[in-house]
């Protein structure tokens, strides 16, 4: 069993990778509700809705996120009726959001209605929802504090960020089968995502950090960083503004606590050999993910590599103790 943390973009992408070469049915994805939002009155996931079409096969490639071959029909009448259209949904994405809001409205839980909806489109893997409490991703710009989807599509991110913060997440829980698949996962995979506001609020769920520290098998991130700056996206500035440099050291100090294997592209291989010098197993590779092939490779890699230090290693044992010291 592999367990994977994902945000919605490049996780999705690392996803569709996973997909191909291994059974869905052994994947158990940990997805980010940091970027949830209320939407014409629908509850709208984001990532959980990537993860869950690319594991359907309905998401759009081209786009990177809704369905494919959606038509924007509702989104033009919300327009002509003056209702906000920043945010686009399409016509069949927007089934996904009006059966979520009439599941969560007749009482039950996101991860209830996250498999409700993942069985009726046919999703082997198992996706759960971070947590079922309300954990929202704030970003504090000199316009004041705006939710990650307000910063990221309404605004493109072109706001300088002071601060991000998690609100809810101190008394948040971590949704049931959480703390299980991370503990006893063969390898947790941290996906390409942010990790700031993808895989931060995950990281900000009591008890999500613990079972990391604890997890049974081989921790391994893909960075999103490539070259010192996101392959797309906000990452770099963001991990700025949290004090982390946008670099593969960045991301690895991010994740310190638990990391056993960094994967990074080949092109900052001088980088990865400076931060080999720390005792952090880093291992380059392909990681610009464009055709189902690169997607594939790099999961197939990823996999290997986790497999490779299995092999070459030390007692798992070993691991477990080098996370725990570091405990706070
Ligand atoms: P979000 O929920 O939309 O923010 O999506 P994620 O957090 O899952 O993904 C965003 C991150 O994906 C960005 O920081 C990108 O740098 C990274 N990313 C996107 N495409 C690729 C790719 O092909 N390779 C790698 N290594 N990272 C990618």
């Amino acid at each position: 069993m592999i367990c994977v943390l994902s945000g919605g973009t490049g996780g999705a992408k690392f996803v569709d990778g996973l997909r191909q070469v291994m059974p869905a049915e052994e994947i158990t994805l940990v997805v980010n509700t940091g970027d949830d939002l209320l939407w014409w009155g629908l509850y709208v996931s984001p990532d959980i809705d990537s993860i869950t079409y690319v594991l359907s096969g309905m998401l759009s490639r081209e786009r990177g996120w809704g369905v494919k071959g959606d038509t924007f029909l509702c989104l033009q009448a919300m327009g002509q009726l003056g209702e906000p259209t920043w945010f686009h949904t399409g016509d069949r994405d927007l089934a996904m959001h009006l059966l979520r809001s009439r599941l969560l409205a007749e009482g039950k839980t996101l991860s209830e209605a996250t498999a409700v909806i993942s069985q009726k489109l046919g999703v082997k893997a198992r996706v759960l929802p971070m947590s079922n409490s309300r954990v929202e991703t704030r970003v504090d710009t000199p316009i004041g504090e705006l939710s990650f989807e307000e910063y990221f599509v309404q605004r493109w991110y072109q706001d300088p960020v002071k601060s991000v913060r998690f609100a809810g997440a101190s008394d948040a829980e971590p949704a049931p089968g959480v703390i299980d698949a991370i503990t006893n996962a063969d390898a947790v995979l941290i996906a390409p995502s942010n990790p700031v506001t993808s895989i931060g609020p995950i990281l900000a769920v009591p008890g999500i950090h613990d079972a990391l520290l604890h997890a049974r098998g081989k921790i391994a991130a893909v960075s999103p960083i490539v070259g010192n700056a996101p392959v797309a996206g906000p990452a770099g500035i963001l991990m700025e503004a949290h004090g982390l440099p946008s670099s593969i050291a960045g991301v690895a100090q991010a994740y310190e606590d638990f990391l056993d294997i960094l994967i990074c592209d080949t092109r900052d291989s001088r980088a990865a050999e400076a931060l080999r010098q720390t005792g952090l197993r880093v291992q380059c590779t392909q990681t610009i993910m464009r055709s189902a092939e690169d997607k594939a490779a790099l999961a197939r890699e990823t996999l290997s590599f986790v497999t490779a230090s299995l092999l070459r290693e030390e007692p798992a044992s070993d691991t477990s103790f080098r996370r725990l010291d570091r405990q706070p």
